[in-house]
């Protein structure tokens, strides 16, 4: 079976500042999803074993940590490089900007529902835009932990980490003003790109 590993970050762990600290990217890209991509290894680890007959497994718990796991390193994966040193005035251009205001009624409208939807994850969790290849829509959507209310066979093209370890150190409780900042951030080339393989 294939391993996954950790993905450089495209800019340097200070290039999101002030928007999201040097600190909290060393901890959150070298520790975090680190961590996520070693307990994916070691659920392929055993999953490999399996197969081969050299262990008994408990089947559901290793598929729940694989899911976890596995999901936590692919929504990570996409999170840094949809991230880029932050500019006040930064709006969607070209084909995601066409279809954030065919889907949603303008960019501003979008802003809305993705914040609401990222601001109100239960516990621990990620908002994200995907694109639905079946019903052929861009869609908002709310996941908890790095699995749970995923829309299946979707094309994940933005995603915003609200777990605390992504904004703690810096602000404290309040999730609101991460998640309003974090537009500075948002790299639209990427996401951009990210549709256009897809649509
Ligand atoms: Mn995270």
């Amino acid at each position: 079976m294939n391993r996954v590993s950790l993905p450089p970050l495209p800019y340097n762990y200070d290039a999101l500042e002030p928007v999201i600290s040097e600190t909290i990217m060393r901890l959150h890209h070298d520790k975090h999803h680190q961590g996520y991509v070693n307990k994916a290894n070691a659920a392929i680890d055993k999953l490999e074993k399996y197969r081969r007959g050299e262990l008994e497994l408990d089947i559901r718990a290793t598929l729940r940590d694989l899911s976890f796991n596995l999901n936590g390193h692919i929504l990570h994966s996409i999170f840094w490089p949809n991230m880029e040193p932050p500019t006040e005035d930064n709006t969607p251009g070209g084909l995601i900007g066409d279809k954030i205001d065919e889907f949603f009624g303008g960019f501003e409208a979008f802003k809305k529902e993705f914040e609401a939807a990222s601001k109100t994850v239960e516990g621990v969790g990620w908002g994200l835009l995907v694109w639905d290849p079946l019903s052929e829509q861009l869609l908002v959507v709310q996941v908890e932990k790095h699995n749970l209310m995923h829309i299946a066979g979707s094309e994940v093209l933005l995603a915003l980490d609200v777990w605390e370890h992504a904004y703690y150190l810096q602000y404290k409780n309040d999730r609101g003003s991460y998640v309003t900042n974090w537009w500075k951030v948002v790299n639209w080339d990427d996401v951009d790109n990210r549709l256009q393989k897809v649509i």
